[in-house]
Parts: C-alpha cells; sequence; structure tokens
C-alpha cells in the first residue's frame, strides 16, 4: 500500500486498499514485446482497481486486482439505461524514470461533474488521485519509456444495481484500468479530415454533451461511420443554431489572423483539460483567448477571407491535430495550414515528458 497522509482539504483519511498480485502477470520480455508496439487501447496491464459505492456504505472496499473480466448481473442497470461516465488520462515516464501524470485533479473534479449530470455519486478526488496511484504502484513497469509513449488510464464508473426500474442505480463501482499507448501519429502528426454531420447531433441544450458518458459516444458513432464513407477522418457536430460544437471525443480552436485564438463555449461541450492547458501555454506567449460561439458560416468565412489562419483539434489521446479539410454534402473547404498548433503540442509533450520546466505545476508524480 502506498502511503498517503489525511486530505488538508476534505479531511478524507486515505483509503486502505487490498492489493492482490496477478499471479498469472506478465513476465518482463512479455511486457517489453507489447511496450514496443503498443498501438492504442488494445492491450492492457495486469492489474485494475475498483471501489465499491452503495447508499448505505458509501465507498468501500477498495481493491487492487488482477485485471480480468468484471461479473455483472445481467439485470444490472447500466446494461439497460446507460448510467455509466469515465476519464482518460495517462501517465508520462520522464528520463529519470520516474513516472508522472498531468493535472489529475481537473480529471477528478470532472469525474465529480460528470457524475452529478448522470446521477452518480461523486469519487472524492483524494480517491481517485489515489487510485492512480495504487495501480502505478504495482503496474508501474508498464509505462513505457519511447518517444511520445504513454500508459494511458481509463477511471470509469457504472450502475451495477440489478433493477430495471428507472432510477438512480443505488449500487455503483468504480474502476481504472490501464493501457499502453504508443504514439498516435506514426510518422509525424498529419492534419485530418473532417466530415461535417448536418444529420445528427452528439449533444442537445439541457443534455449530456458536458458529461463525459459512454451514450453522448454511442451517439457519435453513425456520424463517425458517414464520415468515412466519405473518406474523412472525424465528425464535427453543430448546435440547434449551426455553432460548432465539438469533434466525437476532441475539442475545436480556431487561430485567426490577428493572433486571437478563439474556441466554441456552450454547456454542451466536453471541456477539455487539453485545450484548457493549450490555450493557457497560448495565453503565456501573449494570445489573446476567447471562449465563444463560433458559427459554421464565421468558420467557412474566415478561411476564405484569410482571417482564420489555422484550425485544430485537441485532447488527451492525440494532444493536438491539425485540421486540414472541412468536408461538407455540398463543399470541401480547404484548410490554412500554420505552425501554431505544433508548437504548442510541442510544448505541452515538453511539460508532460519532463523536458522543459513545468511553471503551472501541472505535474502529478504518481511513483513516489
Ligand atoms: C475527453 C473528451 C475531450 C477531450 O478532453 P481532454 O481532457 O482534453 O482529453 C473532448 N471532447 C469529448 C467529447 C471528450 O469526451
Amino acid at each position: 500500500m502506498t502511503t498517503i497522509d489525511t486530505d488538508p482539504d476534505t479531511g478524507l483519511d486515505p483509503l486502505e486498499f487490498s492489493v492482490t498480485r496477478n499471479l498469472a502477470a506478465k513476465n518482463a520480455a512479455e511486457r517489453d514485446a507489447i511496450l514496443a508496439s503498443p498501438g492504442f487501447g488494445q492491450n492492457f496491464t495486469d492489474h485494475m482497481v475498483d471501489i465499491c459505492w452503495s447508499v448505505r456504505g458509501g465507498w468501500h472496499r477498495p481493491r487492487v486486482s488482477p485485471y480480468g473480466p468484471i461479473s455483472l448481473d445481467p439485470a444490472a442497470a447500466v446494461l439497460h439505461y446507460g448510467q455509466e461516465i469515465f476519464e482518460g488520462i495517462k501517465a508520462y515516464r520522464h528520463a529519470d524514470g520516474s513516472v508522472h501524470t498531468f493535472r489529475p485533479d481537473q480529471n477528478g473534479r470532472r469525474l465529480q461533474r460528470s457524475a452529478r449530470r448522470l446521477a452518480l455519486p461523486e469519487l472524492p478526488v483524494p480517491y481517485f488521485l489515489q487510485s492512480l496511484r495504487e495501480l502505478i504502484a504495482v503496474d508501474g513497469a508498464w509505462v513505457p519509456s519511447g518517444d511520445d509513449q504513454s500508459l494511458y488510464l481509463r477511471p470509469f464508473m457504472f450502475a451495477k444495481e440489478a433493477f430495471l426500474g428507472v432510477r438512480p442505480a443505488h449500487k455503483v463501482a468504480y474502476y481504472l484500468i490501464a493501457s499502453p499507448a504508443g504514439a498516435y501519429f506514426k510518422g509525424g502528426v498529419k492534419p485530418v479530415s473532417i466530415w461535417l454531420s448536418e444529420d445528427y447531433s452528439r449533444a442537445g441544450k439541457g443534455g449530456t454533451g458536458a458529461a463525459k458518458t459512454g451514450g453522448n459516444y454511442a451517439a457519435s458513432l453513425l456520424p463517425q461511420s458517414e464520415a468515412y464513407e466519405n473518406e474523412c477522418d472525424q465528425v464535427v457536430f453543430l448546435d440547434q443554431d449551426r455553432n460548432v460544437e465539438e469533434l466525437g471525443g476532441m475539442n475545436v480552436v480556431f487561430v485567426y489572423k490577428d493572433g486571437t485564438i478563439v474556441t466554441p463555449q456552450s454547456d454542451s461541450i466536453l471541456e477539455g483539460i487539453t485545450r484548457d492547458s493549450l490555450l493557457q501555454l497560448a495565453r503565456d506567449r501573449g494570445h489573446h483567448v476567447e471562449g465563444r460561439n463560433v458559427s459554421l458560416d464565421e468558420w467557412r468565412q474566415g478561411v476564405a477571407s484569410g482571417d482564420i489562419v489555422e484550425v485544430f483539434a485537441c485532447g488527451t489521446a492525440a494532444v493536438v491535430t491539425p485540421i486540414g479539410t472541412l468536408k461538407g454534402r455540398d463543399f470541401i473547404d480547404e484548410q490554412p495550414t500554420g505552425t501554431l498548433a505544433l508548437e504548442l503540442r510541442q510544448e505541452l509533450t515538453d511539460i508532460q515528458y519532463g523536458r522543459a520546466e513545468d511553471k503551472h505545476g501541472w505535474l502529478y508524480r504518481l511513483d513516489a
């Protein structure tokens, strides 16, 4: 067990995790073979963390156990009504071997906001942080050390109560699993092509767009296949007033000729931590940053007139991807390419991998 002191902000004592070692854990050679070419989301570490919650008992039975299938009652509410939320965050290995993650307090707080919207219990942030440390304590060797490689951490929470009535579940599980991730772009960052979804939206006013919940992703799969049919990599969604929202799992940022940076802001957009961090780095460089509505017309006209000089998408998995093309039913707009997106990407990843000074105190050490 890792020793952590009572949390100064919440007064919560750390949880006491039971640890059951995986007797069939991969050996160093097997692990190294996977880490040599990890891909994304295909291989998992030897252990997982879970914490139970019930109305009566609150958060209880924190465990580290061998990674493996979860047994669920077929009537578990998540399987019927989708009461589920998740997070995505990475662990990075620095040159001195130490393991760090990036702004995990932000992920912990976002998990709480998502929980509120999905009527799930809020996991205290200190427990969230402890779960990350507990997993790294047993599976730290799974954090790869190659260029742009990381260990992708996937915290999630779901309604496990066996009950077909419609109400918030009285029994819930929080889990944490981890998957080694290779460089997202093999052979350098390439601009992506984006399909404009006109028939489908990802979120509505008052809906769950701002929560990280599986249902939003389920709703994006059909429009995403429409994007593939139209030879595009990703799909971008509009709101009911034809303002730009975001891609299926990444935020959008526009760079203007005068250096102003604009990103769509609304209650139905997921607030990305990558976006927030990139915008802070841009402010540090003297850029003026605005969060406001951006209509599709403003985007298309801005590109046509030369007012918009760069458009990019951002999120934890890919960090930053320039947008090369916007394709709609009756148009194809080539997007201007600049250098800011890739400069900010470099600056951010330099901080994450410990190659540049962490001026904002964003790093959080996981292995000590
Ligand atoms: C997770 C996510 C993002 C990106 O958030 P990050 O914190 O930057 O990883 C953007 N949009 C959606 C819909 C997401 O689920």
